[in-house]
């Protein structure tokens, strides 16, 4: 497998799976109908191709937006988001908040 740098799409957001490769990163859905929600609510205006782009960790608290969160977390299951769930969190541009949000997933060695 060729080694792809993912990146978070939300404009505010500069995590990549370089910089930060323990971030789960998730696929906006290829679905229309469920693109256009994510679009939507990530207020990006245009995703207009069937490319593949990613969503970080970030903007979603997986504990409860996924179906599976403790098979993925000790089976190392593919994680699957609930249908409905959309990117909800950190997506205002950051301008002058600092630090707003921190989670045991961000400990660092
Ligand atoms: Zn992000």
């Amino acid at each position: 497998m060729p080694a792809v740098t993912r990146k978070c799409i939300v404009q505010s957001c500069t995590n990549n799976s370089k910089d930060n490769p323990t971030k789960i990163f998730l696929t906006v859905p290829k679905d229309e109908n469920r693109r256009n929600d994510w679009i939507r609510a990530l207020n990006l205006i245009k995703i207009t191709d069937n490319g593949r782009y990613t969503v970080c960790e970030d903007h979603f608290d997986l504990e409860k937006d996924s179906t599976n969160w403790m098979f993925y977390k000790i089976m190392g299951k593919k994680l699957m988001l609930k249908s409905d769930v959309v990117p909800h969190k950190n997506l205002e541009i950051a301008t002058t908040t600092i630090g707003s949000q921190l989670t045991d997933s961000e400990k660092k060695t």
